[in-house]
């Protein structure tokens, strides 16, 4: 692949298409190099160590490199860190290229970085002849102790003084096998007073006697990841080299041995890697820090995510709770989704924590312009239309999506017997709720205005209802245009396709599980609700889909069919997300008074029924996230035939519970109160609201970006807040 071709199938923004240039200290930084000709080209890497499966970390780190490499007209290699054998794997090896590659991006070269070894010890000779690097024999636990501490300077090594004869003859005897594992390492001659530790006389090769995936049996050393990962920058001639804060105190190391090296000056050094079809281009790179991704609600970390799996903690890596690529992948999360997660959150130097729901906001966004509605109950309660004749079927033709006419249609039937959700019946309703109740109506959705005659019940449980249809209020009927407060979905009962469908939630209960200062660990603040399976029914045109297709289940949430377990006779369906932020509003939900709950039982923004049947205190106690998302009702259209449907009503619909009209009001004004269901009424709601968006705008502008723009509603133009005034913001950071 050529150096200018574009290396990504991504869609992401490059300024030459209408979308916005993307500014941050990091592209700034390349557009100064460009403009000041200090590279002709760019150059970037991802450098995975396979020593587990990507998350959604990674996606930060691979858009960023990938991303900028597209953007100006560069390339970007995938390169493996397989400089530590013993937790290495080849199905890592593999399940990384197919998540890079499921992330939309294209890699100009597959490298390794096990494919420079020869280089490193050639390198490393030459480190030694030039009095840069000398054999310790020191064990693991007196190069501890001689390396001094924050405050005081570390002491030499005995062996430090070693000449060069010596430490040659020893090293090649390392390669050679001859030494156990720890006998000895290499360690660079750098200055054992610097105040930075990793300038102590590091390590840059150990002895380990360990199979290698990509090499085999044919080394017994192995280079230390500071060491191999700059040199494997300048081979590739790595313009800039992207990595995450932690390794901020490594840089003087990164250069450092850049420089003792001299790659570029030295092609005695590299000169097997062009034979062997590696093309080497040294030069010298620059090492940039930006801040890792962390999302609450979540753990990132890779041994963690490693022991998960290993102790059965979930049901593998791509477990669709996980945050692994390959699990947001099963559970429904699009690359298109993840991209835009990246773009929102921006690229700085401030160690932050972002918001699950910026995550949960994103796919809601790329999904509902793209996945098509079907009809599905998750839990189903049974309708006899009573004055629907017995066999009667019906085939009517249902938009595929509200707005998307290009999406087309599909055959839904109905019959006399439809299956309704559970919770959009209720015996004695509140104040508000809008669905069905004995002797009331309710519009079915694309069919007409339905009356509840019977509540047929075994016991307590209601396990059948009974009503009409008004054949006056069926499309085209004079009556059609009826208005009634609330529309439900249905499936029809004797078409519908049984499914297995999997409610997922977040994986952890607490915002930082990582926080282990109250003596628990991750393990004990596992949501015990984050995975239920029920058996629902959806209608054939949700059966038949092939697996991993993301459907909107109307009124319920967005669903994929399962990547692995799903099959046309025998659906499975994972909850990707619900069609709303439940999760704020049960956190809003919990700041409330006791009477305050109370009262809003009775108020216009009713809960939903299965939340109302709750005993109020435990809400407010409770920390655990709401079971289900309660179904909004659906609009209260005046017309609501199949294929007339309005799509600015079906817009409306999508954005806006209607059960609660405060809500309504307050989406369309952005202003007022309201029961905080709606996440834009939230922050609308919250006196500090402008203020605190001004502050973290200008916090973040500082560092060269900002993060508030989806949450808080205002706009990032080019570094410069919207909503700031008398500020000076932009990215100052370099
Ligand atoms: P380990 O704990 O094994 O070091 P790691 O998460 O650092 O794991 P690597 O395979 O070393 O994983 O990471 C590859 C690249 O991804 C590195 O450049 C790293 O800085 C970047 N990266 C890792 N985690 C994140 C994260 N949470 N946010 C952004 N970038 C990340
Ligand atoms: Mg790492």
């Amino acid at each position: 692949m050529s150096e200018h071709q574009l290396t990504s199938k991504n869609d992401a923004s490059d300024g030459e298409h209408g979308d916005p240039v993307r500014s941050d200290f990091i592209r700034q930084i390349v557009r100064d190099d460009l403009a000041d000709h200090r590279h002709t080209a760019i150059r970037t890497r991802f450098p995975p160590e396979p020593n587990g499966y990507l998350h959604i970390g990674h996606a930060k780190a691979i858009c960023l490199n990938f991303g900028i490499a597209q953007e100006f007209a560069g390339v970007c290699n995938l390169r493996f860190d397989d400089t530590n054998p013993a937790r290495e794997d080849p199905e890592y090896v593999a399940a990384i290229q197919d998540d890079v590659h499921w992330l939309g991006f294209e890699w100009a070269e597959l490298r390794h970085a096990s494919d420079y070894f020869e280089v490193f010890y050639r390198s490393a000779l030459k480190l030694i002849e030039d009095g840069n690097a000398y054999v310790c024999d020191l064990t693991a636990e007196q190069v501890r102790e001689y390396r001094g501490t924050l405050t005081e300077p570390g002491r030499d090594s005995p062996y430090r003084g070693r000449s060069v004869i010596e430490n040659l003859d020893l090293f090649q005897r390392m390669r050679a096998g001859e030494f156990a594992d720890g006998a000895r390492t290499l360690r660079a001659k750098i200055d054992m007073a610097s105040g930075n530790i990793n300038m102590r006389d590091p390590a840059i090769y150990r002895i380990k006697h360990v199979a290698h995936q990509n090499t085999g049996d044919a080394w017994p050393i192995y280079p230390m990841y500071d060491y191999a990962h700059c040199l494997s920058d300048a081979l590739e001639g790595i313009t800039h080299s992207l990595c995450t804060l932690e390794f901020e105190d490594h840089r003087p190391l990164y250069d450092w041995c850049v420089d003792a090296v001299d790659l570029p000056n030295h092609p005695q050094l590299w000169k097997t890697l062009p034979a062997a079809g590696l093309k080497t281009r040294p030069e010298k790179p620059r090492q940039i820090e930006f801040s890792r991704l962390n999302i609450d609600y979540t753990v990132m970390s890779k041994r963690k995510l490693v022991a998960m799996v290993a102790e059965g903690l979930v049901e593998g890596w791509d477990d669709p709770r996980m945050p692994t690529l390959q699990g947001l992948r099963r559970r429904g999360y699009t690359p298109s989704s993840l991209r835009l997660l990246a773009e929102r959150i921006g690229i700085s130097k401030q160690n932050s924590l972002t918001d699950f729901s910026i995550l949960e906001n994103c796919l809601r966004e790329d999904l509902d312009a793209s996945a098509p509605r079907r009809l599905a109950v998750i839990d189903p309660l049974k309708l006899v239309l009573t004055n629907v004749p017995e066999g009667h079927v019906e085939t009517l033709r249902f938009p595929n999506h509200p707005k998307n006419e290009s999406l087309g249609t599909r055959e839904v039937p109905f019959s006399r017997e439809v299956w309704i959700e559970r919770d959009d019946f209720m015996e004695v309703p509140p104040k508000g709720f809008h669905r069905l109740v004995p002797g009331g109506e309710v519009r079915l959705r694309g069919i007409g205005i339905v009356r509840c005659t019977d509540v047929i019940k075994d016991g307590e449980r209601i396990i059948e209802l009974r009503g009409t249809l008004d054949p006056d209020t069926r499309h085209g009927m004079p009556g059609a245009d009826r208005k009634i407060k609330g529309t439900i979905h249905w499936v029809s009962a004797m078409h519908a396709i049984a499914a297995e469908i999997r409610l997922y939630d977040r994986l952890f209960n607490v915002p930082d599980p990582d926080d282990d200062s109250d003596g628990k660990t991750y393990r004990d603040h596992l949501n015990p609700d984050s995975r239920r399976v029920v058996t629902g029914y959806v209608e054939p045109a949700a059966a038949i889909v092939e697996s991993e297709t993301r459907l909107q289940f109307e009124r319920l949430g967005y669903f994929v069919a399962d990547r692995r377990d799903h099959r046309p006779n025998a659906p499975v369906f994972n909850r990707s997300v619900t069609l709303r932020d439940t999760w704020a509003a049960a956190m809003k939900i919990r700041l409330f008074t006791l009477p305050f709950l109370l009262a809003l039982m009775g108020a216009s923004c009713a809960p939903s029924p299965r939340s109302a049947a709750v005993d109020a205190s435990s809400l407010v106690a409770q920390p655990t996230a709401p079971r289900t998302s309660p179904a909004p009702s659906m609009p209260a259209t005046e017309s609501d035939n199949p294929v007339a449907a309005s799509p600015l009503k079906q817009i409306a619909a999508d954005k806006v519970d209607y059960s609660c009209k405060i809500n309504a009001d307050c989406a369309v004004k952005n202003v007022g109160s309201c029961c905080g269901a709606y996440p834009a009424c939230v922050n609308a709601n919250s006196p500090t609201f402008p203020n605190q968006v001004k502050a973290q705008c200008a916090k973040d502008h500082r560092m060269g970006t900002c993060n508030y723009p989806v949450v808080h509603g205002c706009e990032c133009v080019q570094g410069k807040c919207s909503n700031l005034t008398g500020i000076s913001s932009g990215n100052s950071v370099r």
